[in-house]
C-alpha cells in the first residue's frame, strides 16, 4: 500500500515537471529573424557561436552573446563544412527539437510505465488478493479505534452470552487460576447484516485488544498450501500483538461440511481448515485470544470446526425484532437531525424483516434525501421515500414510459394483494399500497405484514400463501385467464415456498401428516418427491380458487381500491380501509 503511493506520487510528480519543462520551451522568448547576407556577414565577423541545421528551410543560430537568431537555410552543398572550418559549432538539431525529444521520450516512458504498472498490480492482485490483505493486517490492525457494545443496538442476549469472554481476555490469568476454560473460538450465526462483525469489533474494542479481519474467501481458490501459510501467518502476526480477536467472515468458505461422495474433498481446502484448527489447537489458555467466525448458516460447518476446544460457542444472531429494530434505528439517527413529524417507533412497525444493516441503510438514505433538499432535517416523508428506495430501488423518474394499459394491471393486482390481506387475515398490517414502479422491475407491491412473533401459525402462513396468490386472480378476473401476466413470478415463488416449508418441514400438509421430509431423506428415502409435488399443487390450487371466489365476491370493492391506486398511485393503510369500508356501505345501500 506504501509503496503504491509512493509510485503514484512519483508518477504525479514526474507529469508535472514534463508540463513544466513545456510551458517553459513555449515561454523562451522568440529568436531574431535576420537575413541571410547579415547572417554571412556574422559568419565574417566571428560573431557566431553555433548553427543548428534541423529544419529544411530555416537555420537557427547562437550568437557568442547568448542570443538567438533565425535566418533562411540555403540549403547548399557543402554548408556544414564551410561553416565547421569558421569554427563554428554546428549541430544537426535544435537545443528545443533535442529538449522536445527528451521531454516526449519521457512522457511515452511515463505512460508506458504507469499503463504497465497498473495491469501488473491488477493481476497480482487477482493472484493474490487474500495476500493482499494480510499484509494490510500487518500494517495495522484495526481494533482500538473504538467500537464498544453502545454501538451495537438490541440483541441483548448476544452480548450477555459474550460479555464473560471480553472478560477472559482482559484477565486470562484469573481463568486459568480456577482451571475454567474458556472458548477459544465462536461462531456467530445468522442472516446477513445482522451486525455479527459489529459484534466482534465491539469485543475487541471492549478488551481493548487488536482487531484481525480476514473472510474465509481469502483462503480458497488459491494454490495448495498458500491458504494453510495465510492462516499461520495470521496467527503469528496475531500473536505478535499478543491478545487480540481474529475475526473470520465467512467461515463456511473454509470449513464448508464435505459431502462424501459429492466432490471428492478439496485438498486446498481441507489443508487450510487443518492448519486453523492447529493453531488454535497451539494456544495456550492465558494467551488471550479469541477466534470469532461469522456464517450465515451452522449447519453447513464442518463438524470438525464444531468440536470441544475449537468453534465450541454457537451464538446466533437473528434479525431484530421491532424493539430491537427501534433501539437501532434510535442509534443510527444518533447525531442526525430529525424532525419532530418523525416517530421512529413507526419506522420500526414498518420494517419487519429488516436487518440492521437495513436500517442502516434506510437511515443513510433519508439522510441523503433530506441533505438534498436542504431544509434542515430529515423529516417522515424522507424516511417513506428512502424506504421505497430501500426495498425497491429508485423509483423510476420517467414514469410515462409504462403505458396505461401496465399501470391498470398494476392497479388491479396489487389491489387483489391489499383487498385479500384485509379480509382473511385483517390481523396483517398493509402498511401501504403501490403502483409506483422500482427499478428492480416489480410493478409495485403492498406489504402485509404478519405482527412479530415467535412461532407462526397454520393459518398465518395459508393466508400469507393466499395473499401472494390474489394478485395473479385479481389479474385474471378483470383480464381473463388467457391475459394474466409475467408479473407474478416472485408471488408464486413465495407461495411456493412457503407451501413446501408447511408440508415438508412442520407437519402441516394434509396427506404427508407429521413425516418431516428432511428425516425421511436422511434416511435415504428419495422417492417421494412425485407424491410432494402432486400434494402442492392440489392445495396451491385450491387456495388459488378460494381467493378467486373471494375476489369475484368483492369485485366493486376490488375496482374501487384499483381505481383509487390509478389516481392516488399510493395508499396509506387508513385509505384502504375508508375505500373499503365506503364502498361496502353503498353495496348495503343497494341492496
Ligand atoms: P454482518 O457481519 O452480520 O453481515 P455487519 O456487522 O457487517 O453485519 O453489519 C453491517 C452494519 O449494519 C453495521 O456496520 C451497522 O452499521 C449496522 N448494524 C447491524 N446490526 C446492528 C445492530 N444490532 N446495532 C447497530 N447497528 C447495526
Ligand atoms: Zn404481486
Amino acid at each position: 500500500m506504501h509503496n503504491k503511493k509512493r509510485l503514484i506520487y512519483g508518477l504525479g510528480i514526474g507529469l508535472l515537471l514534463i508540463i513544466a519543462y513545456f510551458v517553459f520551451l513555449y515561454l523562451q522568448p522568440d529568436p531574431q529573424r535576420i537575413s541571410y547576407n547579415e547572417f554571412l556577414q556574422a559568419v565574417d565577423e566571428e560573431k557566431i557561436q553555433r548553427v543548428y541545421l534541423q529544419e529544411r528551410d530555416m537555420i537557427k543560430g547562437l550568437y557568442k552573446d547568448g542570443t538567438e537568431f533565425i535566418t533562411d537555410n540555403p540549403r547548399r552543398e557543402g554548408f556544414k563544412e564551410e561553416l565547421l572550418r569558421k569554427n563554428i559549432e554546428v549541430d544537426e538539431k535544435s537545443r528545443e527539437a533535442r529538449l522536445m525529444d527528451a521531454g516526449s521520450f519521457m512522457l511515452t516512458i511515463l505512460i508506458f510505465g504507469g499503463i504497465f504498472y497498473f495491469f501488473s498490480n491488477k493481476s497480482i492482485k487477482q493472484a493474490q488478493s487474500g495476500m493482499g490483505k494480510l499484509s494490510s493486517i500487518a500494517a495495522g490492525p484495526e481494533g482500538k479505534a473504538g467500537v464498544t457494545f453502545d454501538d451495537v443496538a438490541g440483541i441483548d442476549e448476544v452480548k450477555d452470552s459474550i460479555r464473560d469472554v471480553i472478560d477472559f481476555i482482559k484477565n486470562p490469568e484469573k481463568y486459568a487460576r480456577y482451571g475454567a476454560r474458556l472458548p477459544r473460538g465462536i461462531i456467530l450465526y445468522g442472516p446477513p447484516g445482522t451486525g455479527k462483525t459489529l459484534i466482534a469489533k465491539a469485543v475487541a474494542g471492549e478488551a481493548g485488544v487488536p482487531f484481525y479481519a480476514v473472510s474465509g474467501s481469502d483462503f480458497v481458490q488459491v494454490y495448495v498450501g498458500v491458504g494453510a501459510g495465510r492462516i499461520r501467518d495470521l496467527f503469528r502476526k496475531a500473536r505478535e500483538s499478543g491478545k487480540s480477536v481474529i475475526f473470520i467472515d465467512e467461515i463456511d468458505a473454509l470449513g464448508k461440511k464435505r459431502d462424501a461422495g459429492f466432490e471428492g474433498g478439496n485438498d486446498e481446502r481441507d489443508q487450510t481448515l487443518n492448519a486453523l484448527l492447529a493453531e488454535m489447537s497451539g494456544f495456550k489458555d492465558s494467551e488471550g485470544i479469541v477466534v470469532i467466525g461469522a456464517t450465515n448458516r451452522l449447519d453447513v460447518l464442518d463438524p470438525a470446526l464444531l468440536r470441544p476446544g475449537r468453534f465450541d460457542r454457537h451464538i446466533e444472531v437473528g434479525l431484530p425484532d421491532v424493539k430491537e429494530r427501534y433501539e437501532i434505528l434510535k442509534l443510527q439517527c444518533r447525531g442526525k437531525p430529525l424532525a419532530d413529524d418523525v416517530d421512529l417507533y413507526r419506522v420500526a412497525q414498518q420494517t419487519v424483516y429488516f436487518s440492521g444493516a437495513k436500517l442502516e441503510n434506510l437511515i443513510n438514505e433519508a439522510a441523503i434525501l433530506a441533505a438534498k433538499r436542504n431544509s434542515g432535517s430529515i423529516e417522515a416523508g424522507d424516511i417513506d421515500r428512502a424506504f421505497y428506495i430501500v426495498i425497491a430501488g429508485l423509483e423510476k423518474k420517467d414514469r410515462s414510459a409504462i403505458n396505461d394499459f401496465d399501470r391498470e394491471l398494476t392497479a388491479y393486482h396489487e389491489a387483489g394483494h391489499a383487498l385479500i390481506t384485509r379480509l382473511v387475515a385483517p390481523e396483517n398490517r398493509v402498511s401501504r399500497v403501490t403502483i409506483i414502479p422500482s427499478t428492480k422491475g416489480a410493478g409495485g407491491f403492498s406489504l402485509s405484514i404478519p405482527p412479530d412473533r415467535m412461532y407462526y401459525k397454520k393459518r398465518d402462513m395459508e393466508n400469507s400463501i393466499k395473499i401472494a396468490l390474489a394478485g395473479r386472480a385479481a389479474e385474471e378476473i378483470i383480464y381473463g385467464e388467457d391475459s394474466v401476466t409475467t408479473g407474478a413470478s416472485n408471488d408464486l415463488e413465495r407461495a411456493t415456498g412457503i407451501l413446501m416449508d408447511m408440508i415438508t418441514r412442520f407437519g402441516m400438509g394434509e396427506k404427508s401428516g407429521l413425516l418431516s421430509y428432511k428425516a425421511l431423506f436422511n434416511n435415504g428415502i428419495r422417492h417421494v418427491e412425485d407424491e410432494l409435488i402432486r400434494e402442492a399443487r392440489d392445495v396451491i390450487h385450491s387456495y388459488y380458487t378460494e381467493v378467486k371466489k373471494i375476489l369475484m365476491q368483492n369485485k366493486p370493492v376490488l375496482e374501487a381500491v384499483a381505481t383509487a391506486l390509478l389516481e392516488r398511485e399510493t395508499l396509506k393503510e387508513h385509505e384502504l380501509d375508508d375505500i373499503i369500508n365506503q364502498c361496502k356501505e353503498r353495496l348495503r345501500g343497494t341492496a
